[in-house]
């Protein structure tokens, strides 16, 4: 799976179901962007010292892995099957099989 959109290349199977994708048949390239929707509000539910502990957690963090939390960006190439199975998947809820 790559992770930037610049360096996409097809891939020659498909990146969920691992079927070959012929060269000049049907695949299909995903683009998925998901940031943090953060509206400006910081809970103010937090017990005393909470915030704390979590600024101590954010810190350990890899950040790499910090980054993912806020912004990831996905490519990866699927083949018509998994295709309806995914937009099923994300307009109906339904599950992934
Ligand atoms: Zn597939």
């Amino acid at each position: 799976m790559s992770t930037k959109k610049t360096d996409y290349r097809p891939a020659s199977t498909c990146e969920r179901c691992g079927k070959y994708l012929h060269p000049g048949g049907l695949k299909y390239r995903v683009d998925i962007t998901i940031t943090s929707a953060f509206n400006g509000v910081i809970d103010e539910h937090y017990e005393e010292g909470e915030m704390e502990k979590l600024a101590e957690e954010i810190k350990r963090m890899d950040p790499e892995e910090l980054e993912k939390e806020v912004y990831q960006e996905l490519t990866i190439t699927l083949c018509n099957h998994c295709r309806k199975k995914l937009i099923n998947y994300l307009s109906e809820g339904e599950e992934i099989h």
